[in-house]
């Protein structure tokens, strides 16, 4: 009976109920449906709603209360990786959608996919949405973190105790956006990926992209298949290297630009209509002091984080998501498992010099990682050894791995082409279905559309036929 008190009597405050808060909301009710005792817990999350980047917000700059925004998704987004490579292993596709569907689904049937396995459980209860963390203090005499919140819809401040901290608040929302000479006066829009919200504005445009990584692919593609007049990436270190139609072309990192000309490392210049920054985002929390904080660039083994959740310099912190993704929602929940393990003691804390060696040995493994492929087998490898100490189901991670080298000899193979191809579930064995329409010819990505039967052409037809 002691240790039942002991063991919940302490309350764990959660920021943000993105995909890695709400793993971690899920991971403490599983734990409760079997009966365990769970700590006191609550979520806050600045969004009126759940879902984090899947919540797809029209706005750009400011929310309705003034907050800097936090959504970087555009209209026309869709999966960028296999579903198969991210499905829940406790919530598979099957089970939320009843019938096997497409590989690479648009961002509102993932966001109704995340929803579905959240809805079954009292987890929104735990949640104050509209809510947003300004400011933590750790308190080394209780060892407690005390938290300041403003609730934003009422406009008042007020502040929370925890025993522990999660931290699920994302780090492909602020920013990171260089300055080039003469883009002060380039006469026509100039964004960064974090502000783009869908193709349509840059139809029969000439867009110049800078950066050369998932953005710049991602919103070069959408881009070229909603009728932009040309699209010019330009990278610093590599060049994508697909395959492009004509119509997209790569080229070395802009040196300056004079009116609505760019110029390039190689000599080149060209004019452009419009310029999107695609380089990339900044970890930012500006709710922790500097002790706190986590510091890094986006990489596989951020530094400081003890099986890439703990905070080394503060145990009761924890990070949830704060890597770069191959895999998404099953590694969220595989650190929420464990960090929930943690919090109930179940896994033990060794001293900070153990801890600080098998952090120097994972940033030492992703220092010799560097193809895509290495990248692939490090996250795979990070995943299982999580696993290892909790009881989230075990799943065929070799497989996944597989699927993940695929995808990218499929990216290599057809960049306008990939999301046309199925994979089969390692969760459940269900084969994907091909999408009824080609993804090039699918311009609408609702989920209403997407669980549609009729290919595009026919759609169209039967609408003409219907009016
Ligand atoms: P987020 O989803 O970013 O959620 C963080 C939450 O914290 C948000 O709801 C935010 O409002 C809240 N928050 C932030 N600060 C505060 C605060 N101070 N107080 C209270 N709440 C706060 N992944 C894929 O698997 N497939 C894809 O196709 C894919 N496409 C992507 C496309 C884009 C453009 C981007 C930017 C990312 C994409 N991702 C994709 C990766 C995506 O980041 C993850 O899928 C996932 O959303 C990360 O979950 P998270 O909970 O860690 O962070
Ligand atoms: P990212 O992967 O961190 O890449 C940042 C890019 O910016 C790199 O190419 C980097 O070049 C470049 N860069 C940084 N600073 C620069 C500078 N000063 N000058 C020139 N280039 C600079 O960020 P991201 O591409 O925005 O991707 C973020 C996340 O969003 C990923 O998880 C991705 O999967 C997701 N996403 C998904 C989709 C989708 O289709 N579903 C679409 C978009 C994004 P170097 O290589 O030289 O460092
Ligand atoms: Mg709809």
């Amino acid at each position: 009976m002691r240790q039942i008190i002991f063991m919940t009597a302490f309350k764990v405050g959660i920021i943000g109920a993105g995909p890695s808060g709400l793993a971690m909301l899920r991971a403490f009710e599983s734990e409760q449906k079997k009966g365990n005792p769970i700590p006191e817990l609550k979520c806050y999350e600045k969004q009126d709603n759940w879902g984090g980047m899947w919540n797809y917000t029209w706005r750009t700059g400011v929310g309705k209360y003034g907050e800097p925004l936090h959504g970087s998704m555009y209209k026309y987004l869709w999966s960028n990786g296999p579903k198969e490579c991210l499905e829940f292993a406790d919530y598979t596709f099957t089970e939320h959608f009843g019938q096997p569907i497409s590989s690479y689904p648009p961002r509102e049937v993932l966001f109704d996919y995340i929803e579905g396995r959240i809805k079954q459980s009292n987890a929104r209860d735990y949640i104050q949405f509209n809510t947003v963390a300004r400011w933590v203090d750790y308190l080394p005499e209780t060892k407690q973190f005390r938290v300041i919140f403003d609730n934003l819809v009422k406009n008042e401040t007020f502040e929370e105790i925890f025993d522990y901290l999660v931290v699920g608040t994302g780090h492909f929302s602020t920013p990171n956006m260089p300055y080039f000479k003469g883009i002060d006066n380039f006469p026509g829009a100039v964004m960064h990926a974090h502000d783009f919200r869908g193709a349509d504005q840059f139809k029969n445009q000439k867009l110049l992209l800078i950066g050369s990584s998932y953005s710049a692919e991602d919103i070069g593609v959408q881009c070229y298949k909603h009728g932009s007049a040309g699209v010019t990436i330009s990278y610093r270190s590599n060049p994508l290297g697909s395959k492009w139609p004509d119509g997209i072309k790569e080229k070395p990192l802009v040196t300056h630009f004079e009116g609505n000309k760019a110029f390039f490392k190689d000599g080149t210049s060209e004019e452009f209509d419009a310029v999107v920054f695609c380089t990339g985002y900044q970890h930012k929390f500006p709710f922790l002091p500097d002790n706190l904080r986590l510091k890094t660039k986006n990489c596989l083994y951020p530094d400081n984080l003890y099986k890439g959740v703990i905070f080394h310099e503060n145990e009761k912190l924890i990070f949830l998501g704060m890597q770069d993704q191959y895999y998404t929602f099953n590694m969220f929940d595989t650190q929420a498992w464990f960090a929930r393990d943690y919090m109930l003691g179940r896994v033990a804390l060794p001293n900070g010099q153990e801890r600080r060696k098998d952090i120097d040995k994972w940033m030492d493994y992703e220092k010799r990682s560097l193809t895509g492929e290495e990248h692939v087998d490090f996250q795979t490898d990070y995943i299982k050894d999580l696993i290892s100490y909790t009881d989230y189901p075990a799943f065929d991670l070799d497989k996944v791995a597989d699927m993940f080298k695929s995808w990218l000899k499929d990216k290599e193979e057809s960049i306008l082409g990939y999301r046309d191809k199925v994979y089969q579930s390692v969760m459940d064995n269900t084969h994907a279905e091909k999408h009824h329409t080609k993804w090039m010819k699918e311009m609408d990505d609702s989920l209403e559309r997407y669980l549609d039967e009729q290919p595009a052409d026919e759609f169209e037809l039967s609408k003409e036929n219907y009016y």
